[in-house]
């Protein structure tokens, strides 16, 4: 491939510490029947390694020079598909609506949103892996009661089992990021989101609840529930957000709903 220099904007910082990428290969453990989306290939550290394992790669790439740069690297090869898409706003059910196996390096600076997106596809994926900022997976892994917990962390644990692997050093990339990054492996799951009435409802109220941290749950509630219904759940009204668990959210959604049905 041609000189290409890394493009900020696109949140660019190639991998090239090989023993760190046989670690994620390993990690996602690919199968020749699988089908694997690759987010963000670059330059195809991961890409590669994970072509020799399979019958059909997708990757998308919204960088055009990079996506260029890859459809002509492996034109010979019959296994790779090349879509020069944004990922933020694609639809994974184009490629396939079930047993997705979805990975990447990620764009840092578009991480949470992206991440937010796919949980829109999760009925479609079995598995995630990712590499993120390590703060960004702390915060997702996050239990109730530690300073990381979150909207985020509520949101993605409502949908998918979420483990934090091992953490990657910025010298294994070039050039290298500010921050120390980790891979998670993110398994989405039915467990919480079979008791959820409405999961719009649902999404809304822990956006209300952690909308603003300092405040009690009955202040960031204030409009949708009254404290009544609040103690009715068993759940303090003094309390703060990061103080409940994924259950304690599901039983406020689900009264929220049943109040304005
Ligand atoms: N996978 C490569 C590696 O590990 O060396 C590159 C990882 S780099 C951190 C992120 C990649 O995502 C870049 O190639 C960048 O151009 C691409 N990218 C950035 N924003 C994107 C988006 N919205 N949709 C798809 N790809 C994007």
């Amino acid at each position: 491939m041609a000189e290409h220099r890394a493009k900020k904007r696109f949140g660019q910082h190639f991998l090239h510490d090989q023993n760190i990428i046989h670690r994620i290969i390993t990690v996602i453990d690919p199968k020749h029947h699988q089908t694997i989306i690759e987010i963000g290939p670059g330059k195809g550290a991961l890409t590669f390694p994970l072509l020799e394992h399979l019958d059909i790669l997708h990757v998308l790439e919204l960088d055009r020079d990079l996506a260029q740069a890859l459809s002509k690297k492996y034109a010979a090869k019959k296994n790779i598909v090349v879509h020069c898409v944004d990922a933020l706003s694609y639809d994974f059910r184009e490629i396939s609506n079930q047993h997705l196996h979805i990975v990447g390096n990620l764009p840092y600076n578009i991480s949470t949103p992206l991440i937010f997106h796919l949980l829109r596809y999760h009925h479609s994926i079995d598995d995630m892996v990712f590499m993120l900022q390590e703060e960004v997976v702390d915060r997702i892994c996050a239990t109730p009661g530690n300073k990381d917990y979150g909207r985020l962390s509520v949101m993605v644990q409502a949908h998918c089992h979420a483990e934090k692997l091992f953490t990657v050093n910025p010298g294994a990339f070039s050039p290298p990021p500010k921050v120390m990054s980790a891979i998670i492996k993110l398994k989405p799951h039915n467990i919480f989101l079979k008791k959820i009435i409405d999961p719009p409802g649902f999404a809304h109220i822990v956006k209300l609840a952690f909308s603003q941290r300092r405040k009690t749950l009955r202040n960031c509630l204030k409009g949708a529930l009254e404290k009544n219904q609040i103690i009715d759940l068993n759940i303090a009204p003094g309390a703060r957000a990061e103080t409940l668990s994924v259950d304690d959210f599901i039983q406020l959604a689900n009264s929220y709903h049943e109040e304005n049905q």
